[in-house]
């Protein structure tokens, strides 16, 4: 059994470096109304965490995204959000961008990052962005789960977030990999968090070109368009790249707001 576990544990660490560790599965580029794809299912995380139970019974995901996501700004204004971080190299890279084009975006944060760079996240408060609980451990299954283990995973998540910052305010939750159930939407609302959804994914998690990256969002971006993209989970030079010419033109564009 040891051995079989270690084989798991490897062969998982294997499927995640070469998936860009942690990144979001692929998500069609401004298609909102396609569902999240559910075929190939992406790596698990290696380390167990409380609310992960050892034989979980997953409910099947809804063809359709439930009803009740957040995808759009409701301005004219794009919003650009951050997921998987906080992340040391990349965040603060990140931040200083924004605070040189003087805009403010979402972070949707991971608790396990969270935990082990709690400055970061206070430095994102600190400088007037808004943050997204993204779950404790990017669980890409945990809308599938029993609404016990959702609950109990957000929950630690929000209170990992308000230990780094004790009157944070965490009106969202993004649901890793886009793979939304109606429950999970049902127990972010209960915690009074809205389930943020995306209009624009230049899937920089599969680590395009700054170009290409740049390029995907200015074609896919209108009025009130939600950006994904990444400061955590891997390599996010190309993402950082491309932030200076992207913003300048989604401002140009459109003007940036931060989510309400
Ligand atoms: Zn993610």
């Amino acid at each position: 059994m040891q051995s079989r576990a270690l084989l798991a544990c490897v062969t998982g660490l294997a499927v995640l470096l070469l998936s860009g560790c942690g990144a979001d599965p692929p998500e069609p580029t401004a298609s909102p109304a396609s569902p999240p794809p559910s075929a190939a299912l992406p790596p698990q995380p290696s380390t167990p965490t409380p609310t992960a139970s050892p034989t979980p019974t997953l409910r099947a995901l809804p063809a359709k995204l439930p009803a009740g996501l957040v995808r759009t700004t409701g301005v004219s204004q794009v919003a650009l959000t951050f997921d998987d971080g906080p992340d040391p190299n990349w965040t603060p890279k990140v931040l200083d961008r924004l605070k040189a084009a003087k805009v403010k975006a979402t972070f949707c944060v991971v608790g396990t990052q969270v935990r082990k760079h709690p400055e970061l996240v206070r430095r994102i408060a600190r400088e007037g962005h808004q943050l997204c609980n993204h779950s404790w451990n990017h669980d890409f299954d945990l809308a599938r789960r029993p609404v016990a283990e959702i609950r109990a995973d957000l929950v630690r998540t929000n209170r990992e977030i308000r230990r780094a910052v004790p009157d944070a305010e965490v009106p969202f939750y993004r649901q890793p990999g886009g793979r939304w159930t109606a429950e999970v939407v049902k127990v972010a609302k209960r915690l009074g968090m809205r389930s943020l959804h995306w209009t624009v994914d230049p899937k920089d998690w599969a680590r395009p070109t700054a170009a290409t990256i740049e390029k995907r969002v200015e074609r896919a971006a209108r009025p009130g368009a939600v950006v994904l993209l990444h400061d955590g989970g891997g390599n996010r030079a190309a993402t950082l790249a491309a932030c200076r010419k992207l913003i300048a033109a989604l401002k140009r564009d459109h003007g940036v707001a931060r989510l309400r």
